[in-house]
């Protein structure tokens, strides 16, 4: 089972624990994301030392204050990294307005188009923005958009149609998700992803406690079950999902060559 979206170095504990537990668990793979200089610089040394882990190479959107050609230029080199398999997360985000939405905008744009220079998938972070992103994202995106921790149910038809993958993270568990629950049953099986964005969103029955890769079996099962599926079967359907995503190197069996 593959968590496709997770900040490991962001958990509060050495990664190495937190991915022996994943592994425990039954989580076979990460992508463990870089969004900000010293993300990218702690995710990619893991990445190096675990043939399980992969990274991404990006600006966070409430981090967009800090765009400038600098930057961009530090993702695009980084993103030439055999573990960085993604640009992002990039996005808008204009529920929390951390960064004045004019910078967003520009760091938005800036990383869609090191990731069509680059032909990586790019990882999109979405809140209360969905009129302005979904139609900037259909003019110029790469080829391959994951919509991480999917927020609009209301538009499941219309980004299928785009063939964007939707990543379903632990608030699809929570009681007050209906709209959500209704979008995880009805996604395509070929674009939905599982994901945890830990360390937050942790689901039932982990909700207001810190969340970890190992806690994305909890949303797996729940969906699951949402969808009227097997658990393996949905692992296997959601890890193949994130494979032909982000082009993983290494096949998710579990087997680590390093033997760590
Ligand atoms: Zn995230």
């Amino acid at each position: 089972m593959i968590d496709s979206h997770t900040h490991v170095t962001s958990c509060g504990d050495d990664p190495d624990a937190v991915l022996a537990r994943a592994r425990a668990a039954g989580v076979t793979g990460v992508v463990t994301i870089g969004s900000s200089r010293e993300e990218m610089a702690a995710a990619t040394a893991l990445a190096e030392r675990h043939v399980d882990v992969h990274t991404t190479a990006g600006l966070h959107p409430h981090g967009a204050d800090g765009w400038d050609d600098d930057l961009a230029d530090h993702i695009e080199r980084h993103a030439a990294h055999p573990r960085v398999v993604a640009i992002g997360e990039t996005g808008l985000d204009f529920f929390r307005d951390r960064a004045p939405r004019e910078r967003q905008l520009a760091a938005f744009r800036g990383q869609l188009e090191i990731a069509r220079r680059v032909a990586l998938p790019v990882v999109i972070h979405a809140r209360d923005a969905a009129d302005e992103l979904v139609p900037l994202l259909a003019a110029e995106a790469p080829e391959t958009v994951v919509l991480h921790c999917f927020s609009m149910p209301d538009r499941l038809a219309e980004v299928a149609g785009h063939g964007w993958y939707c990543s379903f993270a632990g608030n699809v568990t929570y009681g007050n998700a209906g709209a959500l629950q209704e979008a995880a049953r009805r996604c395509p099986a070929e674009l939905l992803l599982l994901e945890t964005d830990a360390p937050y969103l942790s689901p039932v029955p982990f909700r207001g406690r810190p969340n970890e890769p190992a806690h994305v079996m909890e949303t797996l099962r729940f969906v699951a079950g949402l969808r009227g599926s097997e658990v393996e079967e949905l692992a296997a359907q959601t890890s193949a999902n994130a494979t032909r995503a982000f082009r993983l190197r290494a096949p998710a069996t579990g087997r680590r060559p390093d033997g760590a």
